[in-house]
């Protein structure tokens, strides 16, 4: 069977218009010889006839030209040469084969064949004249008689040529065509590759460049792409030892704590439970002062057909901005501090200077002035030292067990005469939660600011909707509005100290932007979280998360 398929691959180069002259033409006379061995077993002397002899000879003329013409210089109409040749040679022994001579003329269809493929319809055209002029003409001329039944059997064969050459022209002409279209489609294809290789490259260096760490994963949470920042934020989260730890057994803590934060409400992990979040806060590496600070936001990546393809996940370091805030924080507390005990002096002896009876009327209310001053001194002093205990950690709280649905019903309740007036709905859902340790007061604040900023950022007419849910480790409050929204990246900056978005400049709602913050640091405090997502124009949801106990 090999063999087989084997020879008739070999057979098909002498038709193929690729190979070149000179292996068409050693096949041809291979095949030629074959074919003469064979008669001569039959009977040499028909080889020794001068006809074949000559056959023999242009054979052999033929294969030297294929061998020493540069055929890729000849023009088109030459590489019809060798297989003229070859019908010739063919010509002269058919007259001898006798009984076997139209069997013998067959064998001018392989360079007739080799014609066609070479030169097409012209190729066609030459071999079947060529045929008629080998085989026709002298079978004509040598007939006694020539009636219908010669005529038709003398052009059987250049007839026969002309069907097959056309055939294979048009054969080639769609093998053409098919090629033509499948090289452009694959040059098309291979340009494709290379732009998207190298925009590929480019986005490469791009996010490589960035200090943010950045990391793209598929909708099972596989790493699809860790930038450089990343990839060393990875390592310095990482326990000591081998091995590369996935992300539930990296060292991330709450911040300003040594608690770990539960797997579930790792950044990656929440991006992966389709969670979109800015500015979550963590503590990476081992829990101590030394820890470096992330500011963690996710978005969901949404594929062409609308579906969710995965998520992005970014960590920006604001060590330095917290420490330096820190460290202004215990500026204010310590000149506040250093400032409250020669101003008490100051008010206890204007305090005397004013009970001494031989003051004139002038003095008197000269010192009356200088108390008042000193008096709203120490108040201003006394406000940034109560400021400041409220920025502090964990230790200035007084925890108590509480319930945060208890908070956000009363909460409700104190902000329903004016959500009333101002056309506002209120709408609740609130299950009740477990008691947890929480500063009530503090926490009380903290609910208050976001209530209020959602009555104050809610045109007339809309629906101010609160929420509270719990699961195992953690209970969740929600403040959700149908307000003004706020854009993705002013998300960012909301819980900075003084910043107020676009929308709330240009509006004439009132306020200062530190609410905010403070809210912010409260939850903090309490080892919880918050987090907003906003669409600008149609809402948003601030919530609130905090561990249930120790
Ligand atoms: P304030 O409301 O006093 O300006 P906050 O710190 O409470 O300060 O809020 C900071 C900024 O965040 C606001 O100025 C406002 O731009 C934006 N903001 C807060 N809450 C909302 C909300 N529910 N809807 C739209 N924008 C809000």
């Amino acid at each position: 069977m090999d063999v087989a398929a084997s020879l008739s691959r070999r057979l098909a180069k002498v038709v193929s218009p690729a190979s070149g002259t000179a292996e068409k033409q050693i096949f041809f006379l291979a095949f030629f010889l074959t074919f003469t061995v064979v008669v001569a077993i039959s009977g040499v002397s028909l080889v020794l006839a001068p006809a074949y002899l000559a056959a023999l000879g242009l054979l052999l003329v033929a294969t030297l030209l294929a061998y020493v013409v540069p055929w890729d210089r000849v023009s088109p109409l030459g590489l019809a040469i060798v297989p003229l040749l070859d019908i010739a040679a063919i010509g002269l022994v058919r007259d001898l084969m006798r009984e076997i001579a139209t069997a013998t003329s067959l064998l001018a269809l392989i360079p007739a064949l080799w014609l066609a493929a070479r030169l097409r319809t012209r190729g066609a055209v030459l071999a079947t004249v060529s045929v008629a002029a080998a085989f026709t003409v002298p079978t004509l001329l040598r007939a006694d008689s020539i009636d219908s039944v010669t005529l038709a059997h003398a052009a059987l064969l250049p007839f026969t040529v002309l069907q097959v050459g056309l055939l294979v022209t048009g054969g080639l002409a769609v093998h053409d065509r098919q090629t033509e279209r499948v090289t452009t489609a694959l040059a098309e294809k291979e340009a494709l590759l290379d732009a998207a290789d190298m925009w590929k490259r480019r986005l490469e260096n791009i996010i490589d460049s960035v200090d943010t760490g950045i990391v793209v994963v598929d909708r099972d949470g596989h790493d699809l792409l860790m930038n450089r920042t990343q990839r060393s934020i990875h390592r310095s989260a990482s326990p000591p030892g081998p091995g590369d730890p996935d992300e539930s057994q990296l060292l991330l803590h709450y911040p300003g704590t040594t608690r770990p934060i539960p797997p579930d409400r790792r950044p990656v992990r929440r991006a992966v439970q389709q969670e979109s979040f800015s500015n979550y806060v963590i503590s990476v590496g081992p829990a101590g002062p030394g820890s470096a600070a992330y500011s963690t936001s996710a978005r969901q990546i949404i594929d062409v057909r609308g579906e969710r393809d995965g998520a992005v996940v970014v960590f920006t370091d604001v060590t330095q901005y917290i420490e330096s805030a820190r460290k202004q924080e215990q500026f204010v507390a310590t000149v506040s501090h250093e400032l409250r005990t020669p101003l008490t002096s100051v008010l206890g002896y204007l305090e005397l200077a004013r009970d001494d009876t031989d003051l004139s009327r002038e003095t008197g209310s000269f010192l009356d002035v200088a108390h008042r001053n000193a008096e709203q001194l120490l108040s201003i002093v006394e406000e940034l030292l109560r400021d400041q205990a409220s920025r502090s950690g964990t230790d200035a709280l007084a925890l108590r067990p509480t319930r945060i649905s208890d908070l956000l019903r009363e909460s409700v309740e104190s902000v329903a005469l004016r959500a009333g007036e101002l056309g506002l709905t209120i709408e609740q859902d609130l299950v009740e939660t477990p008691l947890q340790p929480i500063d009530a007061s503090r926490m009380r604040q903290a609910i208050g600011n976001l209530m209020s900023n959602a009555l104050k950022y809610t045109p007339r007419g809309g629906t101010v909707r609160v929420h509270t849910c719990f699961a195992e480790s953690s209970v969740e409050l929600a403040v959700t509005d149908t307000g003004i929204g706020i854009s993705d990246q002013e998300q960012t900056n909301l819980f900075t100290d003084y910043y107020r978005t676009q929308a709330a400049l240009e509006s004439d709602v009132p306020g200062h932007g530190i609410g905010l913050a403070l809210t912010r640091r409260i939850v903090l405090a309490h080892g919880g979280q918050i987090s907003v997502s906003s669409v600008p124009g149609e809402g948003s949801t601030f919530t609130i998360r905090l561990p249930i106990g120790e």
